[in-house]
């Protein structure tokens, strides 16, 4: 799947082959066309953190175990994020505003858990691996490309932060619309690390 490349630049290099098969090329013109919730969701600004979660992962109950209880108006966000129709038994009114953070904060913990499975972990691979979660700002790190963390995994405690693989630092993130950090949680960098246990370095401490 992967192969290490060498760190001698000093920038993290890519360690994905780029090179695109033509199957690649199908699913890219897929999305061209998708106008899902989700797709809408990743692309919008400040949102690029987040990988897209694959909807099989959503539609298992088992994957969002104890989520009822932590975010309000749980069925509407939950239909939101999948775009699916309100069932007629949810009669509920619900202000817009409400139910736009509601699916934000529903799509954001079940983020939080898909980035801990093989597939959530690959995702976010690519991500880092387009620097989307930006460079460290220390200097002599030389641009490291960092991942992004919690510190806490409850919401509304937290924003999001950056972790340098380098120098093992957390920073604050440069992004206007900052993104609660429960929806990358606290172990996300640790599992990454020992998923992609030869992720680049700039090597400079
Ligand atoms: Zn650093």
């Amino acid at each position: 799947m992967s192969s290490v490349t060498s760190n001698k630049g000093g920038i993290a290099c890519f360690w994905y082959s780029r090179k695109r098969t033509a199957g690649q090329f199908e699913e890219d013109e897929e999305e061209l066309e998708d106008h899902s919730w989700i797709t809408w969701f990743c692309k919008k600004r400040g949102k690029n953190f987040l990988c897209r979660v694959n909807e099989d992962f959503i539609k298992d109950e088992f994957n969002l175990n104890g989520l009822r209880k932590v975010v309000p108006y749980y069925d509407l966000a939950l239909n939101t994020i999948l775009d699916e129709e309100v069932p007629y038994w949810i009669e509920e009114e619900v202000d817009d505003n409400i139910l736009k953070h509601s699916a934000e904060m529903l799509y954001g913990l079940i983020h939080a858990r898909y980035i801990l499975t093989p597939r959530g972990l690959k995702a976010m691979s690519e991500k880092f691996e387009n620097a989307d979660f930006g460079f460290c700002p220390r200097v002599l790190c030389k641009n490291q490309y960092c991942l992004p963390v919690g510190i806490s995994d409850k919401p509304h405690k937290e924003f999001i932060k950056i972790y340098c693989p380098n120098c093992q630092d957390v920073y604050d993130t440069f992004q206007k619309n900052k993104l609660d950090g429960a929806y990358v949680g606290t172990t996300f960098p640790h599992l990454f690390y020992m998923y992609f246990p030869s992720i680049p370095t700039s090597e400079v401490k």
